[in-house]
C-alpha cells in the first residue's frame, strides 16, 4: 500500500491544523507544509501585542517550530520555501527555495492550499515607503518592532479602523506614541451599527487616540523623518510611522494560476468537504468563501477559528473521512485598552439591507451583582427576526464578562434558540461572576415583553421625530440626574413620583419616557400601561443616546475626535 502524500501550501492556522491531524488519522502518510515566511503555526493574532511589548519575546509567538512539527508529528514543513505554481493534471508543485534561490518540484496526491489573506492597499501610490507598515507575518511585526526600538517614533498613523487597526492603536499608544486611526467609512470597527461603533469611538477618544472618521487613505508621501498619508477631499496627516490595516483580500494567487472556480472577490470556492473545484485539491481558511450561518450568503469570514477548524475538516476527507463544515457566524472578540469588544452574527445595517424585519433589544446590564464590587456596564445590543424570534445576531462592549456572554450567545444561535429561550437559559451565578438574572436571561425577558405587547420601546434614531409629535415627553429618572443632562422636550417627572402625578398627564396623547438604561423607563411604561395610557420608551436609555449623538455629531464635524482634548 502506498504511503498517501499531502502538499500544504501556507503553514499557519488552517493548514498546520489539517497537518497535524491527518498525521492523527495517518501515521503512515506523507506530509509536506510548505511556507513563504520564515515561520509556520506562528500566532497572528499575537502579533500587536508582540509590538506593543505585552508579549515579550519573539519565541513566544511561535508555537511549533519546523523541528518540533518533525519530532511530534513527523511532518516535513519547509519554511522560507514558496509555491510558484500547480500542476493539477501531472499533480505536482513548483517551489522556490527562498533561501538557495533554487527552483524544484513535488509530487502530491492530496493539495490544500491555505494560503490565507493579504493585506491590501498596497499599490496605493508611495506604499513602499519604509516608514509605512502592514501587519501579517512574524516578519512583519518584528520589523515593526526594531523601526520603533531604533527610530523611537513619537506619533503614528493607523489606516483602517477595523481588528488589526485598532489593535495597533492599543499597541502603539502603548508604546508611548500619539496615535491617529484614519478611517474611510463613516465608523471604526463597522461589523458595529455605528451607534455601538459610537460607544467604542467614544472609549477610544478618552484613551487619547485621534479619529479621522469618512477620511479616504490614497496615498503615502515621505516628507524628511515623516510620512505624510493623503487624505481625498482632506489634508494630508503627517507622522513618524504608519501602519495600513485597511482590511485584507484572499490571497489566492495560487488558485487563480491553477484556475479554481472562484467565489466572491477572487476567494476560493469550496463545498462543505473543503473541496475545490479540481479533484484533489482542497482549500480553507482566509482564502476560502464561506456560507454565513445567519444568512445562508456567501460571505468572507477571516478569523483564526474557521480555519482552524476547516483544516480539520480538510484533513478528515483527505483521510477518506465524510466531514462538513457548516458556515461562519463571524464570531469574534477584540481588546481595545481595556474595552472587550465582541461580537456575532450580523448587525442592523446588514440586516436592513437585507430587508429582514428585525427587532432590536439595547441594555446597559452590570457585569455582575452590583452589591460585589468591580461590577462594570456592559453595552448590548441584540438583533433578532420579528416574524420567526430567530436571532440574528449581537455586539456587546464593555469591561468584564463580555466575551462569555458572547460566547453564550454564539451559542445559543449556533442551536437555533429563540431570543425568548434566553430567558430559560439557566447560567451560572454568584456575586463576583454574574447577577441572579444574567444579562442575557434579561435579553430573553426584554423580547418576551416586547414579543407579548408588555411594552413598547422607540429607537434613538426616532428622537427628531418623537420630538415633533403631539405627545407627552417624560424622564423618569432623578431630579440629580436630570439636572446632568437631559433632551429638552422630556419634563421630569422621577419614576418613584408618577402613580401620584398620573392625574397631571393627558390620557389622550401618547407617552414617550426615558430614563439612563431602559430600566426604569420600562417600570414607568407597566404603570402607565396598566394605567390606560399608550406609551413607549427609549431602547438603550439617555446613557446610550447621549454617547451616541455626541460622536455622530463629532463624526460630523471635519476635526478629528480628539483634537480638542
Ligand atoms: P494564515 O494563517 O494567514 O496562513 C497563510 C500562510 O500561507 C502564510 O503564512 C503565508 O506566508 C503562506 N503562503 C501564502 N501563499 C503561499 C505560497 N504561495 N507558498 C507558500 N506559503 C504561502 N483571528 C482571530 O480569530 N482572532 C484574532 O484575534 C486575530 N487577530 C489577528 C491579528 C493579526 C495581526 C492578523 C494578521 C490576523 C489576525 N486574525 C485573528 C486572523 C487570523 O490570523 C486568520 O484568520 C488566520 O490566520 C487564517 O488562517 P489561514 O490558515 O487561512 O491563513
Amino acid at each position: 500500500n502506498e504511503r498517501m502524500k499531502t502538499v500544504i501550501v501556507g503553514g499557519v492556522a488552517g493548514g498546520a491544523a489539517a497537518a497535524a491531524r491527518i498525521r492523527r488519522l495517518d501515521e503512515t502518510a506523507e506530509i509536506l507544509i510548505l511556507e513563504r515566511s520564515g515561520h509556520i503555526s506562528y500566532a497572528n493574532c499575537g502579533l500587536p501585542y508582540y509590538i506593543g511589548g505585552e508579549i515579550e519575546e519573539r519565541k513566544d509567538l511561535t508555537l511549533q517550530t519546523p523541528r518540533s512539527f518533525a519530532r511530534r508529528f513527523r511532518i516535513e514543513a519547509r519554511v522560507r520555501h514558496e509555491v510558484l505554481s500547480v500542476d493539477p493534471e501531472g499533480k505536482t508543485v513548483t517551489v522556490r527555495d527562498l533561501e538557495k534561490g533554487e527552483i524544484y518540484t513535488e509530487s502530491y496526491d492530496k493539495l490544500l492550499l491555505a494560503t490565507g489573506a493579504e493585506p491590501m492597499g498596497k499599490n496605493l501610490p508611495g506604499a513602499d515607503s519604509r516608514r509605512l507598515f502592514s501587519l501579517r507575518t512574524v516578519e512583519d511585526a518584528a520589523a515593526i518592532r526594531s523601526f520603533i526600538e531604533e527610530e523611537h517614533p513619537k506619533t503614528a498613523l493607523i489606516v483602517g479602523g477595523g481588528f488589526i487597526g485598532l489593535e495597533m492603536a492599543e499597541n502603539l499608544a502603548r508604546r508611548g506614541m500619539e496615535v491617529t486611526l484614519i478611517q474611510a467609512m463613516d465608523r471604526l470597527f463597522p461589523p458595529l451599527d455605528r451607534d455601538m461603533s459610537a460607544m467604542l469611538q467614544h472609549y477610544l477618544r478618552q484613551k487619547k487616540i485621534r479619529i479621522l472618521l469618512n477620511a479616504m487613505a490614497e496615498g503615502f508621501e515621505e516628507d524628511g523623518g515623516q510620512i505624510r498619508v493623503l487624505i481625498r477631499d482632506r489634508d494630508a496627516v503627517t507622522a513618524d510611522m504608519a501602519v495600513m490595516a485597511i482590511g485584507v483580500a484572499p490571497d489566492t494567487t495560487l488558485a487563480r494560476q491553477i484556475g479554481l472556480e472562484s467565489g466572491m472577490k477572487n476567494s476560493i470556492l469550496v463545498n462543505d468537504r473543503m473541496e475545490t473545484s479540481v479533484k484533489d485539491i482542497y482549500a480553507v481558511g482566509d482564502a476560502v468563501e464561506v456560507r454565513h450561518r445567519v444568512t445562508g450568503e456567501p460571505a468572507l469570514i477571516s478569523m483564526a477559528g474557521p480555519a482552524n477548524r476547516q483544516g480539520r475538516i480538510a484533513a478528515d476527507n483527505i483521510c477518506g473521512g465524510d466531514s462538513r463544515y457548516g458556515g461562519s457566524m463571524g464570531s469574534s472578540v477584540m481588546k481595545v485598552f481595556d474595552m472587550t469588544v465582541a461580537l456575532t452574527g450580523i448587525n442592523e445595517e446588514r440586516a436592513k439591507a437585507r430587508g429582514i424585519e428585525y427587532e432590536v433589544l439595547i441594555l446597559s446590564p452590570q457585569s455582575h451583582a452590583s452589591y460585589y464590587p468591580g461590577a462594570k456596564v456592559m453595552t448590548v445590543k441584540i438583533l433578532y427576526e420579528k416574524k420567526t424570534l430567530k436571532i440574528l445576531g449581537g455586539a456587546i462592549l464593555g469591561f468584564e464578562g463580555v466575551d462569555k456572554r458572547m460566547d453564550v450567545l454564539a451559542a445559543a444561535m449556533f442551536a437555533g434558540l429563540k431570543v425568548t429561550d434566553l430567558k430559560d437559559l439557566e447560567l451560572t451565578y454568584a456575586p463576583p461572576y454574574s447577577s441572579v438574572r444574567d444579562p442575557l436571561n434579561i435579553a430573553g425577558y426584554m423580547a418576551e415583553n416586547i414579543e407579548e405587547g408588555l411594552v413598547k420601546q422607540y429607537r434613538g434614531e426616532e428622537m427628531a421625530s418623537v420630538l415633533k409629535k403631539d405627545a407627552t415627553r417624560l424622564d423618569v429618572r432623578t431630579e440629580a440626574e436630570y439636572g446632568r443632562g437631559h433632551i429638552d422636550g422630556f419634563d421630569p417627572v422621577p419614576l418613584d413620583d408618577l402613580r401620584e402625578r398620573l392625574s397631571e398627564i393627558d390620557r389622550n396623547r401618547p407617552v414617550y419616557v426615558l430614563c439612563q438604561s431602559g430600566l426604569r423607563s420600562y417600570l414607568a411604561c407597566r404603570i402607565l400601561a396598566q394605567n390606560g395610557f399608550d406609551c413607549a420608551h427609549l431602547a438603550g436609555g439617555y446613557r446610550f443616546y447621549e454617547t451616541v449623538e455626541r460622536e455622530y455629531t463629532l463624526a460630523e464635524t471635519a476635526l478629528p475626535c480628539g483634537a480638542e482634548m
